[in-house]
């Protein structure tokens, strides 16, 4: 029998270490209720998996943005409460009311949309009315509250849906004191008591994501929505590293060195020549590139570890690859480098890369492509 072929690159899901985020989340927010947030591929560690292993440790709610998200949890025969929030004009109605979804609704549009649905599948939908409380994004703003919780509660009452949810989302509730924290919680509490006595019985009022779930013990309500923290990376390095809140990160991003080679010195290394080799050296190619999510921002400076050691981006970031200077060491092709990982092997660290490119960290884990298998250990 033939080994198994190597992969080129892998990026490792520790569900083990995501099931133990979850719990540890909870601990941090005792009385609420749990939604594991698991948009945009469970921010690039696989949805299905991610949403199993979240259920499996407490995670009563399932979050996504699309309802095509929504519905895919559920063709996974993913059961229990699933709720998405980003719906346009036209959207899967019908199928999400007989998928048993929880739809936000955040204007009159929506309401409309999804009371024809109800009145076409003979049977109410469970919306949740979500209120723009100083985001300024999605939701209603205070001023159309009123309209929207009247028409919401006539078509309650005409058994087109049930409200089974009031709810928002900070702006800046990852910048410790910020004043529009306390903005958002006033505003917030207003409208939720306007709502309830214009005769609204949300089953779950919620507003708190991963720094409120973490910091905001006044942000919980009943239900906690955090995403980024149960992939055990901090929302931002104000609030603290990972390990303060007994969190653990669940990807590791690896590749096989495609080639290592004797270079001289002065040669221009990949795209533009922004990196010149100093002197005599050995170069190692990572087959990883930008297609893959690497961030080109992050070219002269992004971290891998080869070999024990902590090397640099040489030069540009292209689609597929990527050269790292190893300054006369002499690994082979085929050794690892690892990108990023928990950070306790000496590896970098996803927020590590997120300095290097100039962005956060939720946006390197996202990123990762589809081209690089996730393995699920
Ligand atoms: N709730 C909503 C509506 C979101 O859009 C998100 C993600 O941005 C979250 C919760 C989770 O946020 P975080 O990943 O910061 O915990």
């Amino acid at each position: 029998e033939r080994a198994p072929a190597k992969v080129r690159a892998r990026a490792e899901i520790d569900l083990a270490a995501l099931r133990a985020n979850v719990r540890a989340l909870r601990e941090h927010a005792p009385g609420a209720a749990f939604m594991a947030v698991v948009k945009a591929d469970a921010y690039g560690h696989g949805m299905i998996p991610c949403a199993r292993a979240a259920r499996e440790a407490g995670a009563t709610w399932i979050g996504t943005a699309t309802p095509e998200e929504a519905l895919a949890v559920r063709a996974a025969g993913i059961g229990g409460r699933v709720m998405c929030w980003l719906w346009t004009p036209g959207g899967p109605w019908r199928e999400a009311i007989e998928a048993d979804l929880d739809m936000s609704v955040s204007g009159m549009w929506a309401l409309d949309e999804v009371t024809a649905a109800a009145r076409e599948a003979g049977r109410p939908a469970r919306i949740q009315l979500k209120a723009d409380t100083g985001l300024g994004r999605n939701g209603c703003l205070p001023a159309d509250w009123p309209e929207l919780v009247a028409a919401a509660v006539a078509a309650e009452r005409e058994g087109l849906v049930t409200v089974t949810g009031l709810w928002s989302h900070f702006a800046c509730a990852d910048e410790p004191g910020h004043p529009s924290i306390a903005a958002q919680l006033t505003c917030f509490r207003e409208m939720v008591s306007f709502a309830e006595e214009h005769g609204v019985r949300p089953e779950v009022r919620h507003i708190a994501n991963s720094p409120g779930t973490l910091t905001l013990p006044e942000t919980h309500f009943d239900l906690v929505r955090p995403g980024i923290a149960m992939y055990g990376i901090s929302p931002s390095p104000e609030i603290g590293t990972p390990e303060d809140f007994g969190l653990r990160p669940v990807m590791r991003l690896s590749a096989s060195l495609a080639l290592v080679k004797h270079a001289p010195g002065g040669l221009g290394v990949s795209y533009g020549h922004h990196y010149v080799t100093p002197g005599a050296t050995t170069l190692g190619l990572v087959p990883l590139g930008y297609a893959d999510g690497i961030p080109r921002h992050a070219s002269g400076t992004g971290p891998v570890l080869i070999g024990g050691k902590r090397r640099t981006v040489a030069g540009r970031v292209a689609m597929d690859q990527f050269v790292v200077d190893l300054g006369g060491d002499e690994p082979v092709a085929g050794d690892e480098a690892v990108l990023f990982g928990p950070g306790d092997r000496g590896e970098p660290t996803a927020e590590d890369w997120a300095q290097a490119a100039g962005t956060i960290a939720y946006e390197i884990v996202t990123r990762i492509g589809a081209r690089v298998p996730r393995v699920y250990v």
